[in-house]
């Protein structure tokens, strides 16, 4: 028997990894990230086959590996980790430099980073796991890391269809891993979750940012509201 929820006890980071080819830059946000060796110094990354990143690292043989803080503004993983470089440049909306390697390395929200050339990659059905030697390290800040403990308690999110780690969230709701909150009443009907990220629509406090004021509830929202994490339409939302 596998309880899918045990995957949820693993430990990890969140990590913004990019790379470049013939000046196309594309980067994905990920929780797959270690350390594999210290002499010489390397990290591996699983990436899916499906991630246009993963297509780029494939031919640069290069890659960075960004550790993401614990506070942050979640639209970057949103962008990093739900939407994809084939429709939309990531790095037109986040600081980033080029390192020593020629590719991008995302700073913003970051605390340190690393460049590494690609010397091993191994087939592993719908991921290849990349091990790169560490060209540079570089630590940005003293702002303690996001794990992805934190990411699932605090900021509620799920892991993306293509990540690793990701579960069915049917199965998660099965397993009571997203418990209704008491905050869903009657008054402002219930709260209603992004069944691809995990966002949570909350009626009390709606998205004033957007112009959606608190107290409207999910079935008064616009028909073309969108998941302010990833984008999806309401048809993705269900009800908590
Ligand atoms: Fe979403």
């Amino acid at each position: 028997m596998i309880d899918v929820t045990t995957f949820h006890k693993l430990s990890y980071g969140l990590y913004l990894i990019s790379s470049e080819f013939e000046g196309k830059k594309s980067g994905y946000a990920g929780n797959t990230g270690f350390q594999v060796t210290a002499e010489p110094s390397t990290i591996a990354i699983s990436c899916n086959k499906d991630n246009y990143t993963c297509t780029i690292i494939e031919k640069s043989r290069m890659f960075s590996l960004s550790v993401l803080q614990k506070d942050l503004d979640v639209s970057i993983i949103g962008d990093f980790g739900f939407k994809s470089g084939r429709h939309i440049d990531k790095f037109e909306k986040y600081e980033f430099k080029t390192g020593s390697l020629g590719i991008p390395v995302v700073t913003q929200n970051c605390i340190a980073a690393f460049e590494c050339k690609v010397i091993n990659q191994v087939d592993c059905g719908t991921h290849i796991l990349f091990i790169g030697e560490v060209i540079t390290a570089e630590k940005l800040s003293n702002e303690p890391p996001l794990t992805y403990d934190y990411y699932h308690s605090q900021y509620k999110m799920l892991a993306p269809k293509n990540a690793p780690t990701y579960i069915d969230p049917d199965k998660l709701l099965d397993e009571n891993e997203k418990q209704p909150t008491d905050k869903s009443d009657d008054e402002y009907g219930d709260e209603h979750i992004c069944i691809i990220c995990g966002y949570t629509y909350d009626p009390e406090i709606g998205e004033p940012d957007k112009g959606i004021m608190p107290g409207t509830k999910f079935e008064d929202l616009p028909d073309d509201y969108t998941c302010p994490i990833c984008s999806a339409g309401k048809d993705m939302f269900k009800e908590l």
